[in-house]
This record gives C-alpha cells, structure tokens and sequence, in this order.
C-alpha cells in the first residue's frame, strides 16, 4: 500500500514550488490507490503563523489537493517526539552533549585552521572503554543522535538515482535541543515511520538530510522508504524562482483568475512529462503519473505558457462554472448584474475575448456599469463630419427597428453608407456611448444585448 505526504513548514503562502512538491504526492498516491496525508511542520515557532497554516490549507483546497489523512500539526505530537528521544538514549543510539556555543565555537575555529571538514569532535560521544568528561553543573545538554562511524547510507532515488553517502560524511546531528524541543529532521523521521509513509517525495533541497534521516530511521527500526527529491522550480531567467518573477503564492493565482485545473496541469508538465502532451485532465494525469517520467533537471517557470494553457482552459470550462465565478468577482468588484442582460448571454459574447476569469470579468463589467463621463473621448469623435448626424438618425430608427442582431447590423449598415462614413466613424462613438470604452465585442452585438431600453437610456445620456 502506498502512502505519501506533503509536510510543508508554514512560514509563508504555498509557492509554484511547494504546490508541485504536493501535486506530485497526491498524484503518486492517487495514481497507485494509495493515500496522500497532510503534514504540517509547525516546530518552528519563531516562523510558523496560523496565517502561513492557513495559506497552505487554502492553497491545497483551491488546486483540489484532498488528503486522506490530516492535517497533523506536529506541535500536536511532541510526546512521541520526546519518548522516541527517551528510547534512543536508553538504547545507547542517542547521547547527551554539554558543549556549550563556546566549546562549538572553538571546535570549529580549529579545525578551519587545521584544514579539517568542520563536525562535532565526539567530545561527549560514548563508546567502549571511553572515559567521558565530568557534565558542567546547572547545564542542560543537547541530544545528538549517534550516528554511525562507518560504512554508508544509500538509496535508489526515484527521481535522481542510486545515491550513496559515506557515514565519515556525517555528523552526529542535534535531535534535541537544551530545552528538550526535538529539532526538525528527527521530527520528520519520527513522522514519517509512524505514518508508515512508503514515498517520500519531496524538493532536492532536503537531499542533504536524507542520508541523516536514513540513519535515525534505521536506529528507530523504521523501514528506509522510498526517496525521490525532485529539482527545483527555476524563473524564466535561470535563478530561483523569486517574487521578482511575479506571483509565486498559488492563491495569488486565483485572484488573478486562473482556472485551478489549468494550474494542475501547468505545474504537472513542470518537471513531470507524458509524451508530447501538454493538454491533460486530472484524471488523465492521475492515470499516467509515475516516477519514471520525472525530470531530473530543473524546470523553467514560463508564465507565458502558464497563460496559454489557461486560455484553453478557460474555452473548455463548464458554463456553469464561469458563470457563478464572474458573478462572484462581479460582485467583488462592486458591481451587481441584477438589472442588465443575462450574465450567461454576456459570457457568451465576451468568452472569446478572456485568457483569464479577471479579465472575464471585466469584459463582462461592461454590461453592468454605468458609463460615466465620456465627454473628452466623444468630443472629437462627434466634430468629423457627419458622424453626429449618423448618429442621431441611427438613434431615432433604434426606436422602431426590430431587435435581432441582423436588423441592427443592418441598420448600422445603411446608416454608415447614408452618410458616406465608414464603419469606425460610426462603431467608435457607439461603443464609447454604451460602454464608456472603445475596445468591446462588435457593437451590434453589444447593442442587443443591452436591449431597446437601456440602449436608448445609455444613448440618450451622451447624446442628450
Ligand atoms: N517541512 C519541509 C519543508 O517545508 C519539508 C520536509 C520534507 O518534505 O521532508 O521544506
């Protein structure tokens, strides 16, 4: 049975990166009818907000990330944290340690100037026949696992490969602190073993830990799962991807109207690939999701391809789906679409026109302000001969034309050749008459759907 998780640590939003590092749990998990648990490393009391938590439960619930299990909050878990730490020192696996900041101070300083790889000299390290110093009096100690001397820690990394590392590579790491708090990696060890997670997928910036984690493991008496440590997200000039590059927080992205599903596809191609395809569904990822197509480079964010699977996505939605999230955003932005067409007639003419559930939404907009003070954009339109009289006479025949979009566009029609003009002189100053701006769908459309009434209304108003 397979078992993943995602233990982000909540000191900030839920980045690209984090949000690929749980899209790839869930879509192992998923993919294997395992579970997908939910872990949430809070022992970092200085960073760790209940905002950051949060965030990430937000985050996680807008992609459609569900989890099996959690979240567990590992400040909830101390007592297994502190009896593990009892069991190691009873077996022998785990030590105190009185070196003060001092001590480690000089350690250090020597060993630069020795030319010596900077560890923890074993002061306080038992072993047969050793004599250990005399404790300080009135000095708590750290715990420092013992790690062992010889022979070396490997794994098959799913992502990465065989890695093997050389136990003379390691310290013997804090697990923890003077005041008795575990430190973070023997949390995560613990976790992992007592949540029998089997795949430990995670950013390559934690391989460094897993050689540690392995050994702590081992002296628990937890089976080694399986590693994969996947590259990181990288910006589209090469360095790691920052706010420089614009939005990293994925909820960002939903205020910025992007479709959940078009994020789960963009951040699965991104260091995952099946084939050529770059168009997939979530069931079609979960279907094809295994290790073996997993990138062992770094990934590029190129928020311009993240636009362009959006826009498909946005063509392909669920009517439904735009309709309550532009009738929200409408009302977000203050606006109401109580009187005006049908919000489900205006999506259809605008859809076309929007890459983005915002720009959706002002497209739509249109239809449900007021105009507004248009006089300085009018003006000029109005002095070019023969615009105002067009315009006045088009005004007039609205009043007895039939409403359909042929006899408006018709009528829109005659008028221009009567007057000699071409189709702008005319379409321009309507647009800005019925809309306050003159970038809108083709204004005979714009002109139906508004109606006989609220087009005379609006037509009235700037044309007194
Ligand atoms: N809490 C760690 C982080 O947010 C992840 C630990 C892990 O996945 O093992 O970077």
């Amino acid at each position: 049975n397979i078992r993943t998780r995602f233990a982000p640590s909540p000191t900030g939003y839920l980045h690209l990166g984090g949000a690929r590092t749980a899209l790839y749990s869930w879509a192992f998990a998923r993919h294997h009818g395992g579970q997908f648990i939910l872990r949430i490393e809070d022992t970092d009391l200085e960073r760790s907000t209940p905002q950051a938590v949060q965030a990430i439960l937000d985050g996680m619930h807008w992609l459609g990330l569900d989890y099996d299990e959690g979240p567990f909050y590992q400040m909830q878990r101390m007592d297994r944290y502190t009896a593990m730490i009892e069991k190691l020192l009873a077996e022998g696996h785990a030590y105190p340690c009185y070196c003060s900041q001092d001590d480690l101070h000089q350690m250090r300083e020597q060993q630069r100037k020795n030319g010596q790889r900077m560890r923890y000299d074993g002061t306080w390290r038992p072993e047969p026949g050793k004599v250990l110093p005399t404790p300080p009096e009135g000095v708590k100690p750290v715990i420092r696992f013992k790690n062992p001397l010889t022979g070396a820690v490997s794994w098959d990394d799913l992502v990465k490969g065989p890695i093997s590392i050389n136990n003379e590579e390691l310290d013997d790491l804090i697990i923890a602190r003077q005041d008795g708090t575990p430190t973070y990696n023997f949390c995560v060890v613990v976790d992992d073993w007592e949540m029998k997670i089997t795949h430990v997928i995670r950013g390559d910036d934690h391989i460094n830990n897993t050689p540690r984690q392995i050994n702590i493991l081992r002296a628990i008496g937890g089976d080694q799962p399986v590693y994969g440590h996947i590259p990181m997200i990288l910006g589209p000039d090469g360095e790691k991807l920052s706010k420089r590059h614009g939005a990293v927080a994925v909820t960002q992205y939903d205020d910025e109207g992007f479709l959940p599903d078009a994020m789960i596809n963009y951040l699965a191609r991104l260091g995952w690939s099946h084939g050529d395809d770059e168009i997939f569904s979530r069931d079609q990822l979960v279907q094809w999701f295994d290790s073996t197509s997993l990138s062992k480079s770094a990934a590029q964010f190129d928020p311009e391809k993240l636009a362009w699977v959006n826009a498909h996505y946005m063509k392909q939605a669920d009517p439904a789906y735009l309709l309550s999230e532009t009738q929200k955003r409408l009302a977000q932005a203050g606006h109401s679409t109580e009187s005006g067409p049908a919000l489900q007639d205006v999506l259809a003419l605008v859809l076309e026109r929007a890459s983005t559930l915002v720009q959706l939404r002002d497209e739509a907009a249109l239809f449900y302000r007021p105009v507004g003070d248009v006089k300085e954009t009018l003006l000029p339109m109005l002095e070019e001969a023969g615009v105002k009289e067009a315009l006045l006479e088009f005004q007039s025949a609205l009043e007895s034309a039939e409403w359909s979009h042929e006899a408006i566009s018709g009528l829109i029609k005659s008028t221009i050749k009567a007057h000699n003009l071409k189709m702008p002189k005319l379409a321009m100053p309507l647009r800005v008459l019925l809309t306050g701006i003159t970038h809108t769908p083709s204004i005979d459309k714009v002109i139906v759907l508004f109606g006989r009434e609220e087009t005379r209304r609006r037509l009235a108003q700037g044309l007194g």
